[in-house]
């Protein structure tokens, strides 16, 4: 690929035809006023909507706008590494579609790159317009993982963030399959910085990040950077066999010393569940790593990209897998 570009702008779509047009007209006004050269590389994630078309036409009149199209929905994650993948800039900001990050704030990002930081991410200082659930969730997640992990991970930081071409070309090296992009991106290294601002609503449409993409997302994050959920199963196992000990040797005591009958079926019963449960939870734990580690070991390729379209070359239908 060509190295002329200086900037390249990642954006992963997924049915957003109704905030396109705004998107495009925001990101073009904040790369043109740089005064460089810069490509938009708008991931379609497999939209089932008219988001293909709306951006194959600023394609048709921009040379600048790329269009990657996945055969199918492969996640946000996803779609946030193969446009990692195909960037040529000598900078790549990842960006939301939906303007609930600002475009304004890449020039913030790129004065700092230009200070000689090789990853400048965005810290969210007030998240308007979202859900109580949604942003207590994301709070609660954001210093569980911290938490867990002793990788540095930012807290109240998402996706959107500038990262320097070594940096990028570093990330496409690293082969994992459930990606927790952010996350990757701190354990990397570098020199980082922040630039902080507050989430804008979204400008139309749904969140696409129903609770299950929101579960999914949390568990890639923790299982990735951390082994304290699974080694909870060793910690807790101890605890329990010291408790049972304890239990049954006050059982024996009352039975030689005392004189009230105490247990009872209901007991056994009750202690029954709260073990079953335990355990399945436990269980459940392991199956979250060792789906993952089935993932790894059947090494399917990331995405697939059904259609690759620009102005430039014509270059189109082309199929690739990375
Ligand atoms: N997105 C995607 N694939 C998905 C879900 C979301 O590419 O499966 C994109 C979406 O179009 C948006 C970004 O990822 O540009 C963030 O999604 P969203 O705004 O819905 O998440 P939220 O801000 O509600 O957390
Ligand atoms: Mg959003």
């Amino acid at each position: 690929m060509s190295s002329d570009i200086r900037y390249s702008v990642v954006i992963p779509v997924y049915n957003e035809e109704a905030v396109l047009e705004q998107t495009y007209r925001r990101l073009k006004q904040v790369m043109t006023s740089t005064g460089e050269t810069y490509e938009l590389i708008f991931v379609n994630d497999g939209s089932s909507d008219h988001s293909v078309a709306v951006i194959k036409s600023f394609c048709d009149k921009d040379k600048s706008v790329k269009l990657i199209s996945f055969s199918r929905n492969f996640g946000h994650q996803v779609a946030i590494t193969a446009g990692m993948d195909f960037s040529a800039g000598a900078a790549v900001v990842v960006i939301d579609a939906d303007l609930q990050d600002p475009p304004e704030l890449i020039l913030k990002m790129i004065a700092k790159w230009q200070e000689g930081y090789e990853v400048v991410y965005a810290k969210r200082n007030h998240r308007n317009g979202e859900t109580f659930f949604k942003k207590q969730t994301a709070h609660l997640f954001y210093r569980l993982l911290r938490a867990s992990t002793e990788i540095d991970i930012p807290v109240d930081t998402g996706d959107f963030r500038l990262i320097d071409r070594k940096v990028c070309d570093v990330l496409k090296e690293l082969p994992e399959k459930n990606r927790y992009v952010r996350g990757l991106v701190s354990w990397v290294g570098f020199r980082q910085t922040a630039v902080s601002y507050d989430r804008d609503p979204r400008l139309a449409g749904e969140s696409k990040y129903p609770l299950q993409k929101m579960i999914k997302l949390s568990l890639d994050g923790l299982t990735s950077f951390s082994f304290k959920p699974i080694k909870l199963a060793s910690y807790s196992g101890v605890l329990l066999t010291a408790l049972g000990f304890v239990y049954g040797l006050l059982l024996l005591l009352f039975k030689v010393f005392g004189s009230t009958v105490i247990g009872g079926w209901n007991l056994v019963l009750a202690s029954e569940l709260v073990l079953t449960g335990f355990l399945l939870i436990i269980m459940g734990i392991m199956g979250e790593y060792l789906g993952r580690i089935y993932d790894e070991a059947r090494n399917r390729p990331l995405y697939i990209v059904g259609e690759f379209y620009r102005k430039e070359e014509k270059e189109r239908n082309v199929i690739k897998v990375g």
